[in-house]
């Protein structure tokens, strides 16, 4: 039987209607609008076509947006003093620093600059600590998408054998720290783990977050285990035209595809789910200000 497609643009779209209606009652009920700061530093071209994305996609769900651009020499003291004012603004509920950040500047004191409360990219070590010890905390917007999804398609995760490859802090750890908590029995493999295709075979569930273009093939994938792409990966595809180029994932759809009980797409699977996870943390940030009852589904 052929994998089911876990359609992520079209999941994003309808987390984007629930955060719509929060926002529309928050409006109504309670005078409250969500409001969404995203910082930029300097004129990285991906940064600056994510920034305007998630900018536009605030605004489209009803909560207020504002986009800090600053010079890609700005000193950290100035860098810090902005997030400082937001931290202090009550019409700001969420604040987003881009990453990267130019060379000259700290990553980990800039985003632990952040109020908590406000990291709606979940990325301050507080939040880190939170999520590490099953306390409410902001989650990252990527394992949250990925967490939805996976929720979504199987009801339960409480059992399954779950497999993250790749251990970063935005993506591998928390993603393992959430399936952990759905009570999942969680393998991290790596750059340096031992015979890899022998510890994806025995996983129900694969998440792949490497950056390594088709890296995974069918063959390492356990008859039914559903399998999310969190791979990014742009190749150039000369036969489309010159200069354009394939976005493909870390794994290799069709031979995945072929063996998997469900698959996410790249491009159309992961992707889509981490802006609507972005707003979805914006208003969770804002209820929790307000001391108000938090969305249901839109968080861990
Ligand atoms: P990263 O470079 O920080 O981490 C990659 C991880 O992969 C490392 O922990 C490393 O140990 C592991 N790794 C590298 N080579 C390996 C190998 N041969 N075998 C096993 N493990 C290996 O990357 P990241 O920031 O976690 O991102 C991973 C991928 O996810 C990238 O393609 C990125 O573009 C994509 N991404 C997508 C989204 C999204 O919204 N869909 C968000 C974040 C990242």
């Amino acid at each position: 039987m052929p994998a089911t497609i876990i359609d992520g643009k079209a999941f994003a779209a309808r987390v984007r209607t629930q955060v719509a209606g929060h926002v529309t009652r928050l409006k109504q009920d309670h005078g409250i609008t969500p409001g969404l700061a995203v910082v930029l530093v300097g004129e990285d071209p991906a940064s600056q076509v994510y920034v305007r994305s998630k900018g536009k996609q605030t605004v489209e769900v009803g909560m207020k947006s504002v986009e800090h651009k600053l010079d890609a020499q700005t000193s950290e003291a100035d860098l810090l003093a902005v997030i400082d004012r937001l931290n202090k603004d009550p019409e700001i509920h969420g604040i987003l620093v881009q990453l990267p950040l130019p060379g000259h500047l700290d990553e980990d004191l800039v985003i632990n600059s952040i109020a908590p409360e406000k990291d709606v990219d979940g990325f301050h070590i507080s939040n880190v600590g939170l999520l590490g010890t099953g306390q409410k905390s902001m989650v990252p917007c990527t394992p949250l998408g990925c967490l939805m999804m996976l929720r979504d398609h199987h009801g339960s995760l409480s059992g399954m054998e779950a497999v993250v490859i790749g251990r970063s802090n935005i993506v591998g750890k928390p993603m393992a720290q959430l399936l952990l908590g759905d009570s999942c029995t969680v393998t991290i493999a790596h750059s340096r783990t031992k015979d890899l295709p022998e510890v994806v075979r025995r996983a129900d569930i694969v998440v792949a977050a490497v950056g390594r273009p088709e890296m995974v093939p069918g063959d390492w994938i356990k008859p039914g285990a559903t399998v999310i792409d969190v791979g990014i990966n742009r190749l150039d595809a000369p036969e489309k035209g010159e200069g354009k180029t394939l976005l493909v994932g870390d794994v290799d759809y069709e031979s995945c595809a072929a063996v998997a009980g469900a698959i996410t797409p790249v491009p159309g699977g992961v992707g889509p789910m981490t802006i609507a996870c972005l707003l979805a943390n914006t208003v969770t940030a804002c209820c929790r200000a307000n001391s108000l009852s938090e969305p249901e589904g839109l968080t861990a």
